[in-house]
């Protein structure tokens, strides 16, 4: 299970604040999703209902993006690329067109709001699938949302990009304490959104808690040994128990990594990117559960590290 080495991993308070950041974005994305599914499949509906030309099908199956780029597509496809920058909450930006899958636009919101999300979306095929980050870039790119503050939205954005480019996983207490203040104003501001309450709350006893308690040294009535660390199997909430701390954690590296080798399509890696990845690939490698569990990803990291 490697929950020595989570145990280990969790003496570092800047490592617990990382990862309890991270797991509030996720507690924030789960809140979310069905606000913006709803919201993207009437945006999808409206825009079919005005223009004939969106509902007819795609007429050339060379209708495919080249990298991030989109050109001679068909009548149909051309003129959902002009109606998606129409909507785009932001002039002269680059659409990811490399996102989409343009016969799909016609029948698939999710196809569709992908145009408004950062790159990398290409096999995702709903707002479940997606990350905080891609759910908050379509809020404040796609002009469905124009009721939302940009401000409020991108706020959370710059925290997250901030926490999952952090090269060491740690965050200091300070840090957390204005990210804080960027939830509790995104919270407040979905407030309408029912599940907007609960997350709220979820995130408060994520903030509050112990992790470093839930793996070790607990005196546990019914605790398990492992190899002289404790756990304690009773009275702890399902939320904060070590199993479900090792799950959160994998699913936040496995979206780092998922951003930074998806970033290498070809040409486009940056010299950044492959030394973010260098220090991540070293993290896991210094850790044997990690290794494990990422044995797929630290391959790929290696043969990127061979090829430079
Ligand atoms: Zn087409």
């Amino acid at each position: 299970m490697g929950l020595e080495e989570l145990a280990v991993r969790l003496n570092d308070s800047d490592y617990i604040n990382w990862l309890k950041a991270g797991r509030c974005l996720l507690i924030l994305k789960a809140a979310l999703h069905p606000f913006v599914t709803q919201r993207t499949r009437a945006f999808h509906g409206n825009l079919l209902n005005q223009d004939s030309l969106l509902k007819e099908p795609c007429a050339n199956s060379a209708c495919r993006p080249r990298g991030n780029t989109l050109s001679s597509a068909c009548r149909a496809c051309s003129q959902w690329q002009t109606v998606i920058l129409r909507h785009h909450r932001q002039r002269n930006t680059t659409v990811n067109w490399g996102n989409c899958f343009p016969p799909h636009w016609r029948t698939d919101h999710w196809e569709l709001a992908k145009a408004y999300m950062p790159r990398g979306q290409g096999k995702v095929k709903g707002a479940d699938q997606c990350d905080a980050s891609a759910l908050l870039n379509l809020i404040s790119h796609c002009d469905c949302f124009h009721t939302v503050d940009l401000k409020v939205v991108t706020e959370v954005i710059r925290y997250r990009n901030e926490l999952m480019h952090s090269c060491e996983l740690c965050v200091r207490d300070e840090w957390m304490r204005h990210f804080q203040v960027a939830l509790k104003n995104i919270l407040r501001h979905f407030s309408h959104v029912p599940q907007m309450e609960t997350a709220g709350r979820q995130m408060e006893e994520m903030l509050a808690a112990d992790l470093s308690m839930q793996v070790s040294g607990l005196d546990g009535v019914d605790s398990v040994d492992l190899d002289g660390i404790e756990f304690d199997s009773v009275s702890q909430q399902a939320e904060t128990s070590a199993d479900s701390i090792g799950q959160w954690e994998a699913e936040l590296l496995q979206e780092r990594l998922q951003e930074l080798l998806g970033a290498d399509d070809g040409d486009d890696a940056k010299t950044q990117d492959i030394e973010q990845l260098k220090m991540l690939g070293g993290f896991l490698q210094a850790n044997t559960d990690l290794s494990q569990r990422f044995s797929t990803e630290l391959r790929a990291i290696k043969s990127l590290e061979a090829r430079e």
